[in-house]
């Protein structure tokens, strides 16, 4: 598999290639490689369009990975991983890579089920997205990707440990299907997969691209969308060095259709800086939504050996009507840190007890805390605020307490449930009652928000929302939209497979309109 990696980087155009400033024409430019850019990138270059796919970061070969958490953040992350939201403190990781987050995510893949769609048709004028129409979306990437089951040979004690607590409870769960190819169950899908098992889009679709012609420039960063009148007409910006960010030569590329796949963070942030572009509903970088996300860690009295296991191997969707979903997770123990608790000799003692360890973490539909994405003054880094709104606090209450029984109920000794006003250990099941009684305000919660939405959704009303239905903008026939910033909500499920689906089928739509 690293061969074919190695193989791809050298069809990609790197930094060390860009001697001048240069223009280019065509008739698609994709802005960001991440799976939904990906997909739409090889979907039109398949059927012949001449595609140039546009991504600042840079690409990654297996030896390029580091392990250790704070260095691969620094490198792979935007803002070295360390973004975050003002308002409700939530830090969010986006990454900066070609293959976006796929390269660091955990290759989840879930389907929504047809309720989420039902909300969105209803409060977003939606008529043709539902499970029904874009299920043949999610058949064709699931068959391209490998979506499959995990295993139970790389599960790992972790993860199978949550399927026995979530049985002796009667709580469902189920292994997490992944876009993954013969996983090792190494543990690393954060900081890279090693083994390329995980079908990143720099190893999947990307290459497919590529072999139908598609070009693909990385180390560029878009800086604004040109526009003529009614019509865009291609996208400007600047070389960008990796890792330093430093700017170099100037390049243009113009094209007779746009899709920007920024990411849900990036790509209003473009639109602000082209002069408003694309925001008659003056709903550009409004409606920002999380799935904030909790987690515990638990200690067996038996060893977990927690280095072995799929990152993400199973999950719940039991809860799902109440609002959340439980996951198994792990990461680099750098990364867990910051969620222990105490310093020095306490937190010294949580560490001894590493090798019994299992994380677990739940993430909620959090529909009434909302924010905001707005252009900095000299950076394309965005300044997000976010509110989590008291009434989504009991959703996330909640899903700790249930997280805490199943581990109990699988047999752990203790938990750290990680809120503040809270023992920061609890010893039993019985403890675990005071994440109900206890007055838990948004502030004693300590979250992260890896999935986000919203800032340029659907509608069908173009008077309240950015996009239509096939991710154009109601404002220009010819400017699109391809990230999880057209998700009109929240998924309620981790949210690339849907980007993708939807990408998919927004592909065909260019198709037949041009
Ligand atoms: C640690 C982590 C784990 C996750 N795990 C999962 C999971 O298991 N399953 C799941 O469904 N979701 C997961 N997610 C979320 C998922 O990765 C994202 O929802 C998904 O990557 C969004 O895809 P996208 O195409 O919208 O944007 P992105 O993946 O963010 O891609 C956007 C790309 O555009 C590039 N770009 C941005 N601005 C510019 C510019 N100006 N010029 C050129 N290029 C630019 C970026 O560098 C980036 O590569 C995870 C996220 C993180 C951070
Ligand atoms: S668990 Fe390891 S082998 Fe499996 S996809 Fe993740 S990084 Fe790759």
């Amino acid at each position: 598999m690293a061969g074919a990696a190695e193989a791809t980087r050298g069809e990609v155009r790197v930094f060390a290639e860009y001697d001048r400033d240069f223009e280019e024409e065509t008739d698609v430019v994709v802005v960001g490689s991440g799976p939904c850019g990906a997909v739409v990138a090889h979907q039109l270059a398949q059927a012949g369009r001449r595609v140039v796919l546009l991504e600042e970061g840079p690409p990654f070969i297996p030896s390029e990975f580091e392990l250790e958490g704070s260095k691969s953040m620094s490198r792979t992350m935007r803002e070295g991983g360390l973004r975050s939201t003002r308002g409700s403190i939530l830090p969010t990781m986006q990454a900066i890579a070609l293959g976006g987050g796929s390269l660091v995510n955990s290759a989840i893949c879930v389907r929504p089920p047809e309720a989420v769609f039902q909300r969105w048709a209803t409060g977003f004028d939606l008529e043709i997205t539902n499970r029904e129409t874009l299920d043949r979306h999610y058949d064709e990437v699931a068959d391209f990707l490998g979506i499959a089951p995990t295993p139970e040979e790389v599960q790992g004690r972790r993860n199978t440990l949550f399927r026995d607590g979530c049985d002796a409870l009667g709580y469902g769960s189920e292994p997490i299907a992944r876009n993954v190819r013969n996983c090792r169950g190494s543990g690393e899908c954060f900081t890279g997969c090693r083994n390329r098992a995980k079908q990143s889009m720099d190893i999947s679709y990307i290459p497919a691209a590529i072999r139908h012609g598609a070009r693909v420039l990385t180390s560029v960063q878009v800086q604004e969308v040109l526009r003529e009148g009614s019509r865009v007409t291609g996208v400007t910006g600047r070389v960008a060095e990796p890792f330093s960010g430093r700017l170099g030569h100037r390049f243009t590329v113009r094209a007779k259709t746009v899709v920007l796949a920024a990411g849900c963070m990036a790509t209003p942030v473009l639109l602000q800086r082209s002069g408003n572009l694309a925001n008659r509903s003056g709903q550009v970088g409004e409606n920002l939504q999380f799935h904030p996300g909790v987690a515990i860690a638990g200690f067996f009295p038996e060893p977990t050996t927690p280095q072995f296991g799929a990152t993400q191997g199973y999950q719940s969707l039991h809860f799902l009507d109440e609002g959340f979903k439980l996951e198994t997770l792990w990461a680099p123990p750098a990364v867990m840190a910051v969620r222990m608790p105490g310093f020095g000799h306490p937190l010294q003692e949580i560490f001894a007890d590493f090798p019994n360890m299992a994380v677990w973490d739940a993430i909620a539909s959090t529909h009434k805390s909302l924010g905001r994405v707005r252009a900095r003054r000299g950076t394309l880094d965005p300044a997000l605020t976010w509110h989590m709104h008291p009434d989504d606090v009991p959703i996330l209450k909640r899903a700790l307490f249930v997280l805490t029984e199943i581990y109990f109920a699988a047999g752990a000794t203790k938990v750290t449930p990680g809120v503040n006003g809270v023992p920061e250990i609890l010893y039993s099941r019985d403890e675990a009652d005071v994440l109900l009684n206890h007055p838990i305000q948004a502030s004693d919660l300590v979250c992260g928000g890896n999935h986000a939405f919203c800032t340029t959704r659907m509608h069908g009303d173009p008077a309240r929302g950015v996009v239509d239905e096939y991710g154009r903008c109601h404002d220009f026939d010819n400017l699109y939209i391809a990230d999880t910033g057209i998700f009109p909500q929240c998924p309620s499920v981790n949210p690339m497979f849907t980007g993708m689906a939807l990408a998919h089928r927004q592909a065909e739509a260019i198709l037949d309109r041009t």
